[in-house]
């Protein structure tokens, strides 16, 4: 029987560059102000691209970071040749209207990246 309070720790984020699965997911609960807003950090591993990091305050992430550890710094990545600091979501691009909307901040289909335009 699964223990609740022993469920691994999981993360709807993956790696924005090679959308990959994250290792070493942590999340920290920064707690809110109010019972029912969701408030956490979240970190995890791609064994190819490093740490990657991300803020849930109620809504979906708006932006995933790479970040030197986990709840580290950004860190400045190099992607064919351009320097990249964010990526992006799906979410931050939907138009204000549609981000009013109440959702669950951990559904992973907000938290897919944009897909990045090539220099092609
Ligand atoms: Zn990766």
């Amino acid at each position: 029987m699964p223990d609740e309070a022993q469920l691994p720790t999981r993360t709807p984020m993956r790696c924005p560059i090679c959308d990959g699965a994250l290792d070493d997911a942590q999340i920290r609960d920064l707690g809110g102000v109010t019972a029912d807003l969701v408030w956490q950090l979240h970190a995890g591993r791609c064994s190819e691209h490093g740490w990657f990091q991300t803020e849930v305050v109620s809504r979906p992430p708006r932006e995933i970071f790479a970040v030197d550890r986990p709840f580290g710094v950004v860190r400045r990545l190099i992607i064919d040749g351009t320097e990249v600091f964010s990526f992006p979501t799906v979410w931050n691009d939907l138009p204000p209207a549609a981000r009013r909307q109440r959702v669950d901040p951990l559904d992973p289909r907000f938290w897919q990246v944009r897909e990045r335009r090539g220099t092609n």
